[in-house]
């Protein structure tokens, strides 16, 4: 017994980043056809011709989604865009999803039809075909499993690692509003759960709790640089906030990089929000996540290309790696940023 307890390792001890590195430590890529593994958004293979691009993700209820303000059809939708939002942060074009789900006892199969109701609105809206998945019993609650599977040409592909000082960092929406319209739920579930005849009252809060509960993916920027030529440097989704995820295009790219608070996009529903739950706005910004909006970078020479962009937020820049990680605030600070992310363990 006690020689087991010398080796067991909390997971906690090594989050979920630590995790993920220990995994892929143990994994060479061995195929010629393997461009790109563990690392970055999505994979990159090379059958010939365009390569494929390959992610997937896993939503857990009570870990990802709580069923009680997250109507199953919303939850159908999220579930794809945010497979679609990481083909996406490749600079490449969804096509094709599979879907598996673990369900309990507990769903009907109306509630199952609701949950696809949503898929099939996300993949007519992306133009996405879902061509497989599997389907399996739980013990509790619901689970899905979405790969999406995309392609575009090898001189197109950006990755997280090619910033360079001096590039110009942008994002293509405003930032935070997702996390705030999760906590307005949130509070309003606890509300619920003490008073069950109160109606709430969110008719103001539409913004914020359409961006939690029905994210979209950037298809449109990508679409965009495609017409325009304009190929990013670097670029990830926001899927866990701006301050974990550009952390991780420093990481990958070997740079530092500067935010300007002033910049950084904040949508005036979010601001008066986050004063009215005593929040800072740009610390939601930051550190909320599931904004799915892409952040990526531009050399300086295509600056004029991404000022002509629709919703596109100039927001700082990549610096040498010597400079570490920073925020300018408003008040001529320069603060370092921490990547806060979220903490599922
Ligand atoms: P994202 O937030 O873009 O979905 P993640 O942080 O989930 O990315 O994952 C980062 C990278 O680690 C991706 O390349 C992903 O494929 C890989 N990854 C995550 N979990 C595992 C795992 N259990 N086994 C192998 N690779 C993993
Ligand atoms: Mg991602």
């Amino acid at each position: 017994m006690d020689d087991q307890k010398i080796n067991r390792t909390d997971i906690g001890e090594l989050g979920e980043f630590g995790l993920i590195d220990r995994i892929s430590s143990r994994f060479k890529l061995n195929r010629k056809d393997s461009l790109t593994g563990i690392g970055d958004d999505a994979a990159v293979l090379d059958y010939g011709g365009a390569p494929v691009i390959v992610t997937t993700d896993l939503l857990v209820e009570g870990i990802h989604f709580d069923l009680m303000y997250q109507p199953l059809k919303h939850l159908g939708y999220k579930a794809v865009i945010v497979n679609l939002s990481d083909i996406c942060a490749m600079n490449a074009i969804p096509k094709h999803i599979t879907v598996s789900i673990a369900i309990s006892n507990r769903f009907s199969v109306e509630a199952i039809d609701e949950l696809y109701e949503g898929i099939g609105m996300a993949c007519n809206a992306y133009d996405v075909d879902l061509i497989g998945g599997d389907t399996t019993s739980s013990p509790k609650g619901l689970t899905i499993s979405i790969t999406a599977i995309g392609s575009v040409a090898a001189d197109r592909i950006v990755y997280r690692s090619g910033a360079k000082p001096g590039d110009i960092l942008c994002v293509t929406g405003d930032l935070g509003a997702a996390y705030l319209g999760l906590q307005i739920l949130e509070r309003e579930k606890q509300v619920y759960l003490a008073a069950p005849d109160m109606q709430p009252e969110l008719s103001d809060k539409k913004y914020l709790i359409g961006r939690q509960l029905k994210p979209e993916a950037r298809l449109e920027s990508v679409r965009y640089f495609e017409k325009t030529g304009l190929l990013p440097t670097a670029m990830i989704d926001i899927s866990d906030g701006l301050a974990s995820d550009l952390m991780h295009i420093c990481k990958a790219s070997g740079t530092g990089a500067f935010i300007e608070e002033a910049h950084v996009p904040i949508h005036d529903e979010a601001r008066t929000q986050a004063m009215e739950f005593r929040m800072d706005p740009i610390t939601c910004a930051l550190n909320g996540g599931e904004d799915y909006e892409l952040l990526f970078t531009v050399s300086p020479k295509d600056l004029e290309k991404v000022r002509f962009m629709d919703s596109v937020y100039i927001i700082g820049e990549i610096t040498p790696k010597s400079d570490g990680v920073t925020l300018h605030t408003s008040g001529g600070q320069i603060l370092p940023i921490t990547a806060q992310g979220w903490k599922h363990f």
